[in-house]
């Protein structure tokens, strides 16, 4: 078997490794145009941070290192020109000396990945206008920084552009991130990444959101990024972070099929339509684990698996790719935001019915030093209970939870699963109803019809004279500190004494600061006669949608 893999990092490199651990026979050929393989795409913002010291460091692996160990040829600044897939050869342009060649094959692996993208704006090719993708890039932009520029623009708050502005924050860097959508982090849902926004703008970032670079001019004092809105924005440093798009050249030009976004089509095999050619990591469409489409989610977990998955199925093994979930993290200074599985717009988006909680507990038991608190939002199907999508925005324990929702998301739980969970507890690392559980005592209650509740947006935007009577059972310290415009306070301690001040007439909206009491206050109402519901998730949740009150 001859097998030929072109892409030499996440994806590549472990479908070679694993094709060697499958067969020593084997004749394994890796590829890649750039110098490096198997280096740590996603460790290079925090070499320009510093945190990450060593250059070496980001080279998980050298083409050294897999020729002693796999026996792997390994080929660097190598780039395939073609598929001749009559043949069963590729062309190789050998970027050193120029010299181009064929290589055949019986088996051929696309691993590529995504370039990123560099959308055509006026500019757009000026040397200061950079991407990030790979340790050349790095060298460049970190070379910057090291000479000592001070201000930087950063084009798109997605997770490579945030861990980018973090970074520069830590160097002493001046950084405004501009994004055209009105949030940062477009994958999540706007007000979860409420926190993240206050802790841009804590740390100095400026943040021009609803915005968009429109052309990059030089002038003689520099580069300067214009704006959608006519701001100028004077940077002698520009990274673009929009967006990835799949490198699927070599796929188009021999005729394989990809999808309308230009992903390489592949069966749950990972075969492209072309039996002896498979594909995997960022060049490929993938089926999204919840709705079924097809889709496209450029993260190295998905691109390793695939590469492991493809060299099975190539020596013999069935195995099968069961789509991707979307599970993401990204650190910014010290907020955690992680997500998994679908996000209320994209179910929005493909009209599914869903229900949601947001709960807003502490990373491990409050009377234990050190607790964080996290905000957290889970999607369900609202017939089944089975969990869609859940989102994190925290301290620390943002990651542990948003991964336990990524097994029980890809084992098919249901919330009742969640408040069944056994997960591990002493108090320094959760709690004993861990937020886990919480989340689903609360998603269970609301499906078994046990308490009602009622979401804030559809009090919110209900005309005036339809909204219920709004009820803030915290203490009236809390309720001066803020609330809901128009409630009205009564701690719950002394609602039972006090009920004589509601109306009998109208729907009662009790809230707290995260739903506990909140949901005690709507237990006494309902049975002294109040149709009554709690406000999902309390204050808190509020002052997610609305940050300034
Ligand atoms: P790549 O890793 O991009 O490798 C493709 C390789 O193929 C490249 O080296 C390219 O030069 C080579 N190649 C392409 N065409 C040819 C050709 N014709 N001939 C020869 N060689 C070719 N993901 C996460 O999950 N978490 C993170 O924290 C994270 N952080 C990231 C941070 C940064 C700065 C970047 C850039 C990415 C990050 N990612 C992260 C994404 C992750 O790195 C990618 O999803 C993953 O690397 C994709 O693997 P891949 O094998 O498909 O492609």
């Amino acid at each position: 078997m001859k097998l030929l893999i072109v892409g030499g990092v996440a994806g590549g490199a472990s479908a070679a490794a694993r094709a060697r651990r499958l067969s020593e026979d084997a004749q394994i050929v890796l590829f890649d145009r750039g110098p490096d393989v198997s280096f740590a795409n996603c460790g290079l913002p925090y070499y320009i941070g510093g945190e990450i010291v060593e250059r070496k460091k980001l080279l998980v692996t050298t083409p050294e290192m897999l020729r002693a160990r796999f026996q792997l040829d390994v080929r660097t600044q190598s780039n395939v020109e073609s598929i001749n897939r009559g043949a069963k050869t590729i062309r190789v342009r050998d970027l050193e000396s120029g010299r181009e060649y064929e290589e055949s094959y019986d088996k051929l692996i696309l691993a590529p990945g995504a370039a990123p993208l560099r959308p055509p704006i006026p500019g757009i090719d000026l040397p200061g206008v950079l991407t990030l993708r790979n340790l050349h890039d790095v060298d460049r932009i970190k070379a910057r920084i090291d000479q000592g520029v001070h201000q930087a623009v950063v084009v798109g708050a997605g997770f490579i552009g945030l861990e980018l502005v973090e970074n520069f924050v830590k160097r002493g860097v001046a950084t405004t991130v501009v994004e055209l959508q009105d949030q940062v982090l477009p994958p999540f849902d706007k007000e979860m990444t409420t926190p993240l926004l206050e802790s841009l703008n804590k740390r100095g970032v400026r943040v021009l959101l609803g915005d968009s670079a429109e052309r990059f001019e030089e002038t003689p004092a520099g580069l300067i990024v214009h704006l959608k809105s006519g701001r100028q924005l004077p940077a002698p440093l520009v990274i673009l972070g929009v967006g990835v798009r799949p490198e699927n050249k070599l796929a188009v030009d021999a005729g394989l099929d990809v999808g309308p976004r230009g992903g390489i089509r592949v069966d749950k095999h990972l075969r492209t339509s072309d039996p002896d050619i498979y594909a995997v990591g960022d060049a490929i469409e993938v089926k999204d684990f919840v709705s079924g489409d097809p889709t496209q989610v450029p993260l190295a977990g998905p691109a390793n698996r695939q590469g492991r998955i493809a060299a099975d199925n190539i020596f013999g093994r069935t195995a099968t790719y069961r789509g991707t979930q979307g599970t993401a993290i990204v650190g910014l200074f010290d907020r955690t935001a992680a997500m998994t599985g679908a996000s209320e717009k994209t179910l929005r988006r493909s009209g599914r019915l869903f229900r949601k909680v947001y709960i807003h507990p502490m990373h491990h038991a409050g009377y234990y030093p050190g607790a964080e608190a996290m905000s957290l939002k889970l999607l369900f199907d609202p017939a089944t209970g089975q969990v869609l999508g859940a989102q994190a925005v925290g301290g620390q324990g943002v990651d542990k939870r948003i991964d336990v929702l990524a097994v029980a998301i890809q084992a098919g739980m249901t919330v009742f699963d969640l408040e069944e969970m056994e997960l591990a507890y002493a108090p320094q690392f959760g709690s004993a109803k861990d937020p886990i559980n919480m989340a689903g005592f609360v998603a269970g209650g609301l499906m078994r019809g046990e308490h009602p509740q009622v979401d804030l947006e559809t009090i919110l935007a209900a005309p005036a004279s339809e909204r219920p009577f709004l009820l803030d059972v915290r203490t009236a310290t809390e309720f001066t500190a803020g609330h809901i415009p128009g409630a009205v306070n009564i701690p719950v301690d002394e609602l039972r004494a006090r009920l004589g001040e509601l109306p009998r007439d109208r729907r009662i909206a009790a809230y707290c600061q995260v739903g506990q009491r909140g949901y005690i206050a709507t237990r006494i109402l309902l049975q002294s006669g109040w149709e009554a519901a709690n406000v999902g998730g309390g204050y808190k949740t509020y002052r997610l949608f609305y940050p300034n009150g």
